[in-house]
């Protein structure tokens, strides 16, 4: 048996102004051949692949096509597209017979000139295999799934969680290949787009509508011949055609049950639409008041408007602004604030000054100087680190780049040159020496993955900052995405027995 392997994801923020080159690709690793096996074994859901590869133990030849990951950020150049998707194409062609084609995929990304990367790379692979390989895909439950898309792949697996387990996403997206394979029977797709958009407040799938949602999913797919239902609540930041949540379903070749199931799940979120946009998030003067008023253990203040995992640039200066307003004559001896900051220049500039040494810097409000400034300060440069390279487990290793210790009294801000995964991770911290059991609070740019600081968190703020990720979603400019949708329309009517573009 031969199946060929490969991977493009990243998730695209529209509102953003910049664009992604090659190089946030090249951050992560662009692998072909041998050394694609080698680097994705364990990881994300090429990894989940090969696990079950591993597990069959009998004679499956993965031909390694090419993998290129970006995280989160602006649209992706259309020449850097060309090129990743020749790296792919180039040894499909080569590969001879196919048995099938495991690609994965993220959902929600867009190039210049095509909203929807994913349909563009289905539709040329597809040429290539024909119509009778089968072609799965493990993709971002946060995926804007479109027509393209479904008429191309024949089966669409999301995320089951957020936080995500990419790797459990593509074990499971594998084990139904191999059953298809195995008992030649194909499976049946049934989906709805529902035209709603939510903020990220309720996207946990620990509680609230979001897990009732999920819940639902997990228990239809108990139902004789389900195969697999995938709820997917489209990421907010994304201004296309055809943008809005959806669900698809996969059943044992039953089209009518999977329709079915389709729109039951179709009208379960749609009934729950008032829910999902209920927020706990607080203005961000009384979110810093209550960290310096906090005393127990960890609190953690959820930069919501300037996600990075989300696409935002990690440069906004809301929370940071506020945290050096309100620490007065406090001491640096008082428990210490963690706030990290991408500012190149700023790294730079504290560089050339050296460790020691006081520095007036301007932070941050750079690259995302719409909705936020930067914000000037006296500092002391307390460390400065060239590089770390960290191992995130089924994320593989990421270099963390240059990054330099800033100090105003409590304050501590950890400027990076680069956004990168680690924006998020306790090991920025850990690196340069700073004890997270003794912070106060820690800034994170995310509003959902905050698993990184279980071990210490005891309290949570949900920070109302503006950026490319906030949540009041009606202050961006919608152009592209269908209407009407919920709630920026009044009295949308949809029923789930009736396709959309039939609405
Ligand atoms: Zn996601």
């Amino acid at each position: 048996m031969r199946i060929a392997l490969g991977e493009i994801v990243q998730e695209t923020g529209t509102f953003t102004r910049s664009r992604t080159g090659r190089e946030a690709f090249e951050a992560y690793g662009i692998f072909q051949g041998a050394e694609l096996l080698e680097q994705l074994a364990g990881v994300g859901p090429p990894g989940g692949f090969l696990q079950v590869v591993a597990e069959r133990g009998d004679a499956v030849e993965v031909v390694p096509l090419s993998r290129a990951w970006a995280g989160a950020g602006p649209k992706i150049l259309d020449e850097t597209y060309d090129e990743l998707l020749e790296m792919l194409l180039a040894p499909l062609r080569e590969a001879g017979d196919l048995d099938a084609v495991f690609l994965s995929l993220h959902g929600a990304a867009s190039i210049e000139r095509d909203d929807d990367l994913e349909g563009a790379v289905l539709e040329a692979v597809r040429e290539v295999i024909g119509p009778d390989v089968p072609l799965v895909c493990p993709l971002d439950h946060h995926a804007n799934i479109t027509t393209r898309m479904v008429d191309c792949a024949d089966m669409l697996v999301g995320h089951e969680t957020q936080p995500h387990y990419t790797f459990g996403t593509g074990f499971k997206a594998a084990k139904l290949l191999f059953d298809w394979l195995d008992s030649g029977r194909k499976p049946a797709i049934g989906w709805r787009k529902i035209p709603m958009i939510t903020p990220q407040d309720q996207f946990l799938t620990s509680g609230g509508p979001m897990k009732a949602w999920f819940d639902r999913a997990r228990e239809l797919e108990q139902q004789d011949g389900v195969l697999d239902v995938s709820p997917y609540p489209m990421q907010p930041w994304l201004d296309v055609a055809e943008g809005g949540w959806a669900v698809v379903v996969h059943t044992d070749g039953d089209a009518e049950l999977a329709d079915r199931l389709a729109a039951d799940m179709g009208a379960m979120a749609w009934e729950l639409r008032e829910d999902f946009w209920k927020s706990e998030r607080v203005e961000v003067s009384e979110a810093v008041r209550r960290a310096y008023l906090h005393q127990d253990g960890l609190l953690v203040l959820s930069d919501t408007g300037d996600s990075v995992y989300g696409g935002a640039p990690g440069d906004s200066t809301w929370i940071l602004r506020e945290l050096l307003a309100q620490a007065g004559d406090q001491p640096e001896s008082d428990r210490l604030m963690l706030v990290p900051i991408v500012d190149p220049v700023a790294v730079n500039v504290a560089r050339a000054a050296g460790v020691g040494a006081e520095v007036t810097v301007s932070l941050g409000g750079k690259i995302d100087n719409e909705f936020s400034q930067p914000v000037e300060t006296t500092a002391r440069v307390v460390t400065v680190s060239e590089n770390h390279v960290m191992d995130v487990g089924e994320r593989g290793s990421v270099e963390i780049g240059p990054v330099v210790l800033l100090r105003v009294g409590p304050v501590n801000v950890v400027v990076m040159a680069a956004a990168g995964f680690a924006i998020c991770h306790p090991v920025l911290y850990q690196h340069l020496g700073l004890d997270v059991d003794q912070a106060r609070a820690v800034v994170v740019k995310t509003a959902s993955n905050f698993q990184y600081f279980d071990d210490w968190r005891r309290a949570l703020v949900r920070v109302d900052t503006p950026g490319m990720t906030q949540s009041d979603l009606a202050a961006f400019t919608w152009n592209r995405t269908p209407r009407p949708i919920f709630p920026f329309d009044d009295d949308v009517a949809w029923e789930p027995g009736v396709v959309r573009g039939d609405v």
